[in-house]
């Protein structure tokens, strides 16, 4: 159907990795979790600071111990200049400092980050590769700064003050343009072995289907985000369909124009051709999230970022396409799945509460 037999992906990238092959010291072992989460001190009074770097604009907050944030700013991504977005980030503190006594700083930003949390090993948006981006920051800013992956911070602030609150296995989902995944597991986020963990989607559901960016086919984030729906939504308005003549008149008869925020739109108004289209996408989402359910058991699927303004009609569609292919179902309890209750702050949230919670990342 895609022009390519199913399982035919392409390898992964030749030549020698960026890091060392064996990061971190010993495996992990229950006396070393134990250790982690004495680390964790959740009480921990005082005011930070998150930021969220995206690929357009950085967002910094002043967050108290409740997850409320009491002031707000925000620059545009200085392009991918390593040294500008540092440059950023030294005047977000610097204007949020000055009415705040500050105990530390929170970065979230999509990509990987090394185990030990100071260093970036590889960002799409932003030109960071290997990047030793908290001891840089800590020689500008002279205080302690952690460092986390975007979705991960999210996640957290969601256990922490969010949907996810009290929930021992938690699975956070955001879907934007792609689909970011995060882990928290018995009170802390779970990076896996490496640090790399919770990249969902590109689990592959369609094996030979659409070309994914990370160089596979078929990937869930092909089926399931914010530009898939996009995607689909132009191919039918391309097609002519009397049944998109709505979506066509909304992009003035210009397919290209049609994005995934513009369905969600209409199909909140009532349009039923972009109703469609996000059941569709909704469906794609519960296939993944029980494919994520017979690895991860957990007790509760949260699902956030931009496509969630949908609501209800992205979110029925899944709980429905869930249930119909759990593993076992019928025979065990089931997760729930249920909106994020933070929105987009929630990745600045989680930024800053982890820096002052988690002082053995942050040394
Ligand atoms: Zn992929």
């Amino acid at each position: 159907m895609y022009g390519t037999s199913p399982g035919k992906q392409a390898g992964p990238p030749t030549g020698p990795a960026p890091w060392p092959k064996r990061p971190g010291a010993k495996p992990s072992t229950p006396w070393r979790r134990k250790v982690f989460r004495e680390h964790l001190g959740l009480q921990r009074a005082g005011l930070a600071i998150g930021i969220d770097i995206g690929g357009t604009k950085v967002a910094a907050g002043v967050v108290d111990t409740d997850g409320q944030i009491l002031s707000e700013a925000r620059r545009s991504t200085p392009g991918s200049d390593p040294r500008a977005v540092e440059q950023v980030i030294v005047e977000l503190v610097a204007e949020l400092g000055a009415d705040h006594r500050i105990r530390s700083v929170g970065i979230g930003a999509a990509g990987w980050m090394d185990l030990d949390g100071g260093t970036v090993l590889f960002s799409p948006h932003l030109a960071w590769r290997n990047e030793p981006l908290r001891a840089n920051l800590q020689r500008l800013l002279r205080r302690p700064i952690f460092l986390t992956n975007d979705a991960d911070a999210a996640a957290w602030a969601e256990w922490r003050f969010g949907a996810g609150q009290g929930e021992e296995r938690l699975v956070c989902i955001t879907l934007g343009t792609g689909i970011g995944g995060a882990m928290v597991l018995d009170g802390r986020v779970e990076r896996g072995r490496f640090g790399v963990a919770g990249e969902f989607g590109h689990q592959i559901i369609m094996p030979g289907g659409h070309r994914c960016e990370c160089g596979n086919r078929g990937c869930w984030e092909q089926y399931a985000s914010g530009n898939a729906l996009g995607r689909e939504a132009r191919i039918l308005a391309a097609a002519n369909s009397p049944v998109a003549q709505e979506l066509l008149a909304a992009v003035g008869g210009r397919p290209d124009r049609i994005t995934g925020a513009i369905v969600t739109e209409l199909a909140l108004a009532g349009d039923a051709a972009c109703r469609e289209l996000l059941d569709e996408v909704g469906e794609w989402l519960g296939l993944g999230l029980a494919n994520l359910a017979a690895a991860l058991d957990p007790g509760l699927f949260v699902i956030g970022g931009g496509l969630c303004s949908a609501g209800d009609l992205l979110v029925e569609p899944a709980r429905k396409a869930f249930a119909r292919n759990l593993t076992g179902r019928g025979f065990r309890p089931a997760a729930g799945i249920e909106l994020a209750a933070l929105g987009p702050n929630a990745g600045l949230i989680g930024a800053a509460d982890l820096s002052r919670v988690s002082r053995r990342l942050r040394r």
